[in-house]
């Protein structure tokens, strides 16, 4: 028998995961040709070509019991100590080695952090629209997450309203910029309003409120838009961040948190966040992809492929008349979907071989994600589907 906590996960299995399953068999009947899959952000455009290489000079060069063997639980010091360095210049920074852990992704930093510092029915905020899987990692260690609605206009948070949710049970917000799904870059007058809305919430509770700003797009953004760095703005926050979308190599499961400096209870974060690793039996990142990552940190994939698929569909469908903030990052769109009921308009879509998530798979209804890391061809040969659905509801 298995516990009530995963009898619940496998009745809420993600929406997503299903639809890219889905997608598959669809597929199978009709050609993938023919079959639109904008269901998952599973980057299509290829890693750097220097990732090739760098593998094989490092399997060439390095003791094989350094590339395969354990290491510290937090990572090897060298590689953190080389992200450290390339995150000081880039944004005027004092990091060293031991503010870097490396993880599995974004999704292992996400849980070491949670892990670290969520009691049981402790309260974590997050901004709808927000990535699903944020629920089910403060689920791991019984806390409590607490949406709190954006604007649909523009999908900006109102911290009169995030000031209201925080209580004295809040122990963490994670935001997510740019965002997913809604591509939104926070910008930073936004971060230091929050920043100081935090640490007035923080005197006011006398309590701890750390805010981790969950990162894996930060290099997807458009027209030379900047994500401003949060550690800046606020004392008691972590970045996670992964190389799964900026250097397209979600199966690697590479990333790392920083730690910032000036954090309260610095040395036993650093410690917990360590132990943490080891006993969610991630025990430490991939070794080979740490050293990997050393020595790529100015590699980049081609961005300008995600920008024309971008002009494409978001030019399409908003000249049939959906209506779509226009995202500064990211390789999504969250346009409104013409009914109020989200999941009758995805399930409509699938008539044409259309495969989109529902808002509400990320708290935000009345919406449907795009999710277009595909080929250009799949672009190109879906415009007539998006017709079709267009058509079907009058637009
Ligand atoms: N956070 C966000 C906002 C994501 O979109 C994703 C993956 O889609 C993750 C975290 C998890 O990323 P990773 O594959 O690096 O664990």
């Amino acid at each position: 028998m298995i516990s009530n906590k995963m009898e619940t996960l496998l009745k809420g299995n993600s929406v997503i995961r299903a639809m890219f399953e889905e997608g598959k068999k669809l597929a199978q009947i009709h050609g993938s040709e023919n079959v639109y899959d904008f269901s998952i952000g599973n980057p299509n455009v290829e890693p750097p070509e220097k990732i090739k290489e760098i593998i094989n000079e490092i399997l060439n060069s390095e003791s094989a019991n350094l590339v395969h063997g354990y290491m510290n639980n937090s990572g090897y010091e060298d590689v953190r100590e080389s992200i450290a360095s390339y995150l000081n210049k880039k944004e005027s920074l004092s990091l060293g080695f031991e503010n870097i852990i490396m993880t599995c992704g974004a999704a292992g930093g996400l849980n070491i952090i949670l892990k670290t510092l969520l009691n049981p029915d402790d309260e974590v905020i997050t901004f709808a629209p927000y990535f699903g899987e944020y629920g089910n990692y403060v689920n791991n260690f019984d806390g409590k997450l607490v949406v709190v609605p954006t604007n649909i206009d523009n999908f900006e948070p109102d911290l009169n309203t995030l000031s209201i949710a925080i209580t004295p049970k809040t122990k963490a917000l994670i935001i997510n910029t740019p965002n997913n799904p809604t591509g939104v870059i926070y910008s930073s007058t936004f971060l230091e309003n929050l920043g100081n809305l935090l640490e007035e919430k923080q005197k006011e509770f006398n309590s701890n409120i750390y805010l981790i700003s969950d990162e894996p797009y930060r290099e997807i953004t458009y027209n030379s838009a900047i994500v401003p760095c949060i550690l800046k703005y606020y004392k008691n926050s972590f970045i996670g961040y992964s190389y799964s979308k900026s250097l397209s190599l979600p199966g690697e499961r590479i990333g790392y948190v920083v730690v910032n400096n000036d954090m309260n209870d610095f040395d036993n974060i650093i410690s917990s966040l360590n132990i943490a690793n080891r006993i969610l039996g991630f025990v430490n990142a991939p070794s080979l992809f740490q050293r990997v990552i050393a020595r790529c940190l100015d590699a980049e994939v081609d961005i300008d492929i995600y920008k024309r698929n971008f002009d494409v569909l978001y030019n399409h469908i908003t000249d049939l008349g959906f209506t779509c903030v226009k995202p500064k990052g990211t390789f999504y769109l969250f346009p409104r979907t013409p009914i109020e009921d989200d999941k009758k308009f995805c399930e409509d879509a699938k008539k044409f071989n259309l495969l989109l998530v529902p808002g509400s798979s990320f708290g935000c209804p009345g919406h449907f994600r795009i999710s277009y890391c595909v080929s250009y061809d799949t672009v190109i040969n879906s415009l007539p589907a998006f017709e079709k659905l267009a058509e079907l509801y009058n637009l």
